[in-house]
């Protein structure tokens, strides 16, 4: 039996934090195969090492020295090498960064550089072999990663060892350059590495005690989540719940690993774990969480008669994707739409309900800026009535306009649309209502 153990930049900032990270990985033998991050803050306004890296990098390119641009991570990786009495030196692998610099092996490679010098430093500190990611995970020939043939080639090069460090956030394309995942994208490595030695339990340790119900900033102290469903998780990742990364769910999902968020510097606390199925019984709570995300616009349309006007969406729908603009929900009445998007999508597209009106020919039509999405989701929901009363209720006392409701077909969420100004307000008003008074 085999964990997999992803540790984030704050997990591994310092030497002391290193400690931390041995300390855990030591006290369970079946904690085998570690995914680190790169070094991450110290403290609230120091700078994480991915970020020095894609400066460094861009200063060279500019025509900077690159041993002056990249002392500041030399320093940063041999401050920890010499804290933790390693006797190790990168100072050659140093010297081939700064050459691929020089070369501009690009923005990726440049990235990709934190984690595999740290997964260095981590792999010896701990006695554990290093396995490059660009040895065994894959980009396509047009980036998208290549799940299948990292899969095998992954599982055979860890079957190998017993104790491996692969560090996060990158692999390699077909012509060997590197790649890297979006950010935070060790997350998604963890689960790959997951999949590939079919653990038994992925855990994610990082610098919080697990998700929350309802973002910290907005909400005082809110309650943390013990057992959410992938399915639960993968609402509220998509609405800005941003513990993990929202990819890093889909290959352990495919597997049925569960993953424990863990924090690293309380390691006694359970943290939340995400689970493929609900687990038997009930909730504590009807929902599990709240999340929401502003910069939308409404295109709202009208039409006489639209119900029986065959066609009418699929026009509009066309035409958005012949733009590239995608679509978030679209509440029907009998004759009138709303199609939520993106303000972001919409922003080059100044002419785009003239271009509507051209294809689908509405009564009226009308661009509504400024919107914000709450997804208030919860497995438990299903089971219980007067959910979206409670929801409803709580906006109305807030006096906060509903603008847009939608229920996912799953029954596990219910989305409203609000005005952007009363965003923060509402998810206080919904924690309240239902982690509150329950
Ligand atoms: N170091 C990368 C980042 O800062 C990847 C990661 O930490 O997951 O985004």
């Amino acid at each position: 039996m085999a964990k997999v153990v992803k540790f984030g930049g704050s997990s591994l900032a310092d030497a002391n934090q290193f400690r931390k990270v041995a300390d855990i990985i030591k006290s369970d033998k079946e904690r085998r195969y570690v995914v680190p991050s790169a070094p991450g803050k110290r403290y609230s306004d120091d700078i994480k090492v991915t970020d020095m890296l894609y400066t460094c990098y861009d200063e060279v390119c500019q025509g900077k020295n690159a041993i002056t641009a990249f002392a500041p991570i030399a320093e940063r990786f041999n401050g920890i090498i010499a804290d933790l009495g390693l006797t190790i030196s990168l100072d050659e692998e140093y010297e081939i960064i700064m050459e691929n610099f020089r070369k501009q092996a690009g923005k990726d490679y440049a990235a990709s550089r934190g984690e595999y010098l740290n997964g260095i430093i981590l792999a010896n500190y701990l006695g554990f072999q290093f396995v490059d990611a660009a040895k065994g995970i894959f980009f396509g020939r047009n980036g998208e990663f290549d799940a299948d043939l990292t899969d095998a080639t992954l599982s055979a090069i860890l079957e190998g060892y017993d104790c491996a460090v692969i560090p996060g956030f990158y692999g390699a394309r077909p012509d060997g350059t590197i790649k890297t995942f979006s950010r935070g994208g060790s997350d998604f490595t963890g689960s790959i590495v997951a999949k590939a030695i079919k653990a038994e339990l992925y855990e994610n340790w990082t610098d919080v005690p697990g998700f929350a119900v309802a973002d910290p900033r907005i909400v005082d102290n809110p309650k943390f989540i013990d057992v959410i469903t992938y399915r639960e998780l993968r609402e509220l990742s998509y609405m800005g719940a941003s513990v993990l990364h929202q990819d890093a769910i889909f290959p352990v999902r495919s597997a049925q690993i569960p993953i424990n968020i863990k924090n690293t510097n309380d390691p006694a606390a359970k943290g939340t774990m995400i689970v493929p199925e609900a687990p038997e019984g009930k909730n504590e709570h009807i929902i599990t969480g709240i999340a929401g995300k502003k910069n939308f616009s409404a295109i709202c349309l009208e039409k006489d008669e639209m119900n029986s006007e065959i066609g009418f969406l699929r026009r509009i729908l066309t035409l958005m994707e012949t733009e590239g603009i995608a679509f978030e929900h679209i509440p029907t009445g009998i004759d009138t739409m709303n199609i939520l998007v993106n303000s972001d999508d919409l922003a080059g597209h100044p002419n785009f309900a003239d271009r509507i009106k051209e294809v689908a020919n509405p009564n009226h039509i009308e661009i509504e800026k400024n919107l914000a999405l709450i997804a208030v989701v919860g497995r438990g929901m299903k089971a219980t009535k007067g959910t979206a009363t409670r929801i409803f209720a709580a906006l109305s006392h807030a006096n906060i306009n509903i603008k847009m409701i939608d229920q996912g077909s799953s029954e596990l969420n219910i989305i409203v649309g609000i005005e952007e100004a009363d965003f923060e307000e509402a998810i206080r008003v919904i924690y309240n209502m239902f982690m509150l008074q329950e």
